[in-house]
């Protein structure tokens, strides 16, 4: 069985970390799908497209990797694109509650969507686009 991995976030822009995050699931999972957030709740820096674009070009060196723009809600979006799992990344314990959280609401939305926890090279534990 092919396993999907959908990588959610509003990468406004992508950094190193994220594409830490990237390469290791992309040895790890058949395809990976970075899900590019509108999040207007954010308001942020970069438009929907200038994201998607420029993570366009970024994974180009993958090729079991694309690139998605949602502004539905991400269990949704995950289902329509047939992944089975989401990706998130951890940086410090700071991030735990929140994506402990999220992870948990994800659950209750769709409860055969697992939530899957990468942790990125140690200089790029520090990186945050926002
Ligand atoms: P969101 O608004 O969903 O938090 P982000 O673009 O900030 O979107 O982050 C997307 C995902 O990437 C989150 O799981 C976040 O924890 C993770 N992430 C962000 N920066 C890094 C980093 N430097 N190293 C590893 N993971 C990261």
């Amino acid at each position: 069985m092919q396993i999907i991995a959908i990588y959610p976030g509003t990468f406004d822009p992508i950094t190193n970390g994220h594409l830490d995050i990237i390469a290791r699931a992309s040895k790890l999972y058949d395809k990976v799908i970075v899900a590019v957030a509108v999040n207007r709740g954010k308001t942020p820096l970069f438009s929907l497209n200038e994201r998607v674009e420029l993570i366009g070009r970024v994974i180009s060196e993958f090729t079991n990797v694309a690139v998605i723009g949602f502004d539905n809600l991400l269990v949704e979006c995950a289902k329509q694109q047939g992944a089975t799992v989401i990706l998130r990344g951890l940086r410090a314990v700071s991030d735990f509650e929140y994506e402990f959280q999220l992870a948990g609401m994800n659950r209750r939305l769709a409860p055969e969507l697992e939530t899957v926890f990468l942790t990125p090279a140690e200089q790029y534990e520090f990186i945050s686009s926002t």
